[in-house]
């Protein structure tokens, strides 16, 4: 601990909205997750000091190293989402999913879709209960079990048959992306997939203020940007096994029963997958006090996070688990610029101590 800690840089709240919104326009459900990658990696390449490489896995590291006697530390996001793949095409043409990760089928209930369809083509569509029409089916609609036997995809092209939705070019397998619905207003930002592309951009945007205010690492820090979190193994692989410390950035659950809320960081003590590190925990929440940033500390219940996936591997790590106040996760989520900007500065405040 220092006595006098020094001010930590701006942050561009403009720039940090961007990147998110563009990010979250990006489609990723998990194993598909190449394209937000990729946006990621090009982001990051304007930064001389960071070295970038992939796992074979496909996650992003971007490595900034500095001359330190202490070893290096690790911060890990996600950019995968949850998704679907197509189950089965019906005998009327229309889509059978299978879900990647927990989303709800309440909450995707009419959305839009894109079909990746494996030959390569895009084919718009959306989600649908099989008794959707009130005409046909009365009140009965309002009965039917929202899950994966009655909620199907119809497509927006002219099929009405297997055959000619597989004459599309659509097989089994592919990728289904539900539409993200981003919307900025009065500081909040709403959209599918905040988990966990809003602690990409807290990462990111900590990066870009502290290269634009010629500031380093106090140490060599591995970003580790992971794309199979939302199956549960993302980050067991990729942590370089020098690295001390694993900071995980991910969201905090707010609702009925949680501290979190959507104006405050939230470090995580215990969530389904067992207690973090109290060591680590300590410094971090000695930091938030040093630096006035908002901050509370929660028990997430039905959650596990990459850093557990690590430790899990094997990693032999002190770990912390930080993130933004996230509403309705894994459902239409929504998220404050004030919790952004908090872990935004928290990642700082850690990567400068
Ligand atoms: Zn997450």
């Amino acid at each position: 601990m220092k006595e006098n800690f020094m001010t930590l840089p701006t942050i561009d709240t403009n720039y940090l909205t961007k990147f998110l919104v563009d990010l979250l326009n990006i489609h990723s459900p998990t194993g598909f997750a190449e394209p937000a990658i990729a946006f990621v990696e090009k982001e990051l390449s304007q930064f001389s000091q960071l070295q970038l490489t992939r796992t074979r896995k496909g996650a992003l590291v971007a490595k900034w190293e500095v001359q330190s006697d202490l070893p290096p530390v690790a911060l890990t996001a996600h950019v995968d989402t949850l998704g679907a793949v197509v189950k089965e095409i019906k005998s009327n043409g229309r889509l059978r999913l299978s879900r990647i990760g927990g989303i709800q089928w309440p909450s995707v209930e009419t959305e839009g879709v894109w079909v990746f369809a494996s030959k390569g083509e895009r084919i718009r569509g959306s989600v649908l209960i099989d008794t959707a029409s009130g005409h046909i089916h009365g009140g009965a609609g309002a009965e039917t079990p929202r899950n994966d036997e009655h909620m199907e995809v119809r497509l927006e092209a002219r099929t009405t048959s297997e055959k000619e939705t597989r004459e599309l070019g659509i097989n089994i397998g592919d990728c289904v992306a539900f539409d993200p619905r981003v919307e900025v207003t009065n500081g909040f930002v709403r959209s599918r997939f905040l988990d966990d592309k809003a602690c990409v951009a807290n990462i990111v945007s900590a990066i870009r203020s502290m290269v634009d205010a010629g500031l380093s690492p106090t140490r060599t820090v591995y970003f580790h940007i992971s794309n199979y979190e939302e199956v549960g193994h993302g980050a067991s692989a990729g942590i370089p096994a020098d690295v001390a410390e694993l900071v995980t950035v991910d969201m905090a659950v707010v609702g009925r029963g949680q501290e979190s809320d959507e104006f405050h960081a939230t470090m995580c003590i215990k969530d389904g997958g067992g207690v973090y590190h109290e060591g680590l925990n300590k410094r971090l929440r000695l930091l938030a006090e040093q630096h006035g940033i908002p901050y509370k500390t929660d028990v997430y219940v039905f959650y596990g996070s990459d850093g557990e996936a690590f430790w899990r591997a094997g990693g032999d790590v002190a770990l912390a688990l930080i993130g933004p106040g996230i509403d309705a996760s894994h459902n239409y989520e929504r998220a404050h610029m004030d919790g952004l900007v908090a872990t935004t500065k928290w990642i700082m405040a850690y990567l400068l101590d």
